[in-house]
């Protein structure tokens, strides 16, 4: 059965870089009808937070993309140095004491050659005498993995057919001098143990794959498959900015941000398929890592924008109601009222401002108007006011002044509402409940 998983480091809010991976491993999770687990990738317990973690499943919750299960590599760590002992015991874990002046001190002379900079093994050249002197001296090891020499070869489900031959990369190293794991070991074990099945994640990935997949070798495990999607840009082609959209999730939210209109684009923002106004159930049916291309693709806040309002549009009364409840908008006229409004909105919460002046609406300075107002107000039908209301007014007044057009609506529309623009008038005027 697929089993995915969404693996951020609890170290800061997620923004819509993360929010690719995770919609691609839940997309392919529920395409399968598999399962897709959270996991908290918080091996770094310095720089890992309980608030950080707390937002990441609010995100996710806000978004819709519900987990089967969750865990935290913090619970982990005994699975972690029972691998780390197997390991070693097949030969492929070495301890290394190098320090990192000698390590940058080694990869300046492998440049000035023309080498790539990569470890030469220094500490498995050492004999016994030389490790005791290490450990006399108090130094404790770093652990290194060791990378067999066969190029590591895998299927991407995005990028297709990849080969990294191991020559061109560092032993990497497993285990810290302070006896903390990395992540690159820490993902293996729980990769294999808790059973995952397709790993989708960054392009920033990819050497990471070639390492991993030895390392599951040698573990005795088999590897998942792996797909690598490309890294979101700026508008402009640059990396994300903090002001062309790396917001974070929690403030795209703050400001309106509906969430269908996020998984929307980034369910096929960079695929073969066009971007529209969708829904998870949909995405998740035609979900294909194949429709996605491996160049950068450009992540454009306007064009969220764009289909949040078209979101907010499309909430019918029954979907917007527990919001509008929140902002204060209930009782009997609250679906007329949204029915009314929500084709000129950008964002729910600004119903709340339309709310407040069907309650109290200020007449505009109708300045050089003033006569032509009097003249309509006059006019006015007598309550109850309905949907035809607005027509039957503007026809009479128009009748009467000879007027037509803006130079007609716009003034009444003023003397209604104070404002030059809005909701339809005809759905808006029998919310009104002044004059
Ligand atoms: N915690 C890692 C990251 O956020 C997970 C990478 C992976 O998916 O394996 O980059």
């Amino acid at each position: 059965m697929t089993l995915t998983r969404f693996a951020p480091s609890p170290t800061g809010l997620l923004h819509a870089g993360n929010l690719r991976t995770a919609l691609m491993n839940w997309l392919l999770a529920r395409r399968d009808g598999g399962g897709f687990l959270l996991r908290l990738d918080d091996t770094d317990a310095a720089r890992s937070e309980a608030r950080f973690a707390d937002a990441i499943r609010a995100d996710l919750r806000w978004l819709g993309l519900g987990w089967d299960r969750e865990a935290a590599q913090s619970d982990r760590l005994d699975r972690y140095a029972l691998a780390a002992d197997r390991l070693r015991a097949a030969g492929r874990l070495y301890p290394a004491w190098d320090t990192p002046e000698e390590l940058e001190f080694r990869r300046r002379v492998q440049r000035s050659r023309g080498l790539p900079p990569v470890y030469d093994r220094a500490a498995l050249k050492l004999d016994e005498a030389g490790r005791a002197a290490l450990g006399a001296e108090g130094r404790r090891p770093h652990w290194r993995f060791l990378l067999a020499p066969e190029a590591v070869e895998w299927v991407d489900g995005v990028l297709g057919p990849q080969r990294v031959d191991p020559a061109s990369l560092s032993d990497p190293v497993l285990i810290r001098e302070d006896g903390t794991v990395l992540y690159t070991l820490a993902s293996v074990v729980d990769d294999a143990e808790l059973g995952v099945t397709d790993v989708v994640r960054g392009a920033d990935h990819v050497t990471n794959t070639a390492v991993q997949i030895q390392l599951f070798g040698a573990l005795g495990a088999a590897a998942p498959r792996f797909a690598h999607h490309s890294l979101l840009t700026g508008p402009g082609g640059a990396g994300l900015s903090k002001r062309d959209g790396a917001a974070s999730l929690a403030e795209m939210r703050a400001e309106g941000i509906e969430p269908q209109a996020l998984v929307s684009l980034l369910a096929r923002l960079g695929s073969s398929r066009d971007v529209a106004l969708t829904t998870l159930a949909e995405e998740a049916a035609g979900f294909d890592l194949a429709a996605f291309g491996a160049a950068p693709v450009a992540f454009d806040p306007e064009q969220l924008r764009r289909l949040s309002a078209q979101a907010v549009r499309a909430t019918d009364f029954a979907g917007a109601a527990p919001r509008l409840a929140a902002l204060g908008i209930e009782g009997p006229k609250a679906a007329a009222f949204w029915e009314a409004v929500r084709p000129n909105l950008d964002r729910v919460s600004d119903a709340a401002g339309w709310w407040a002046l069907i309650h109290d609406p200020q007449p505009a300075d109708a300045g050089e108007d003033a006569d032509f107002v009097a003249q309509a107000m006059a006019l006015l039908p007598p309550r109850p006011w309905g949907p035809e209301t607005w027509g039957a007014w503007t026809g009479a007044v128009k009748a009467a002044t000879g007027r037509k057009g803006r130079a007609l609506y716009m003034p009444l529309r003023r003397a209604l509402t104070g404002r030059d623009h809005g909701p339809d008038m005809a759905a808006l005027m029998p919310l009104l409940e002044k004059p």
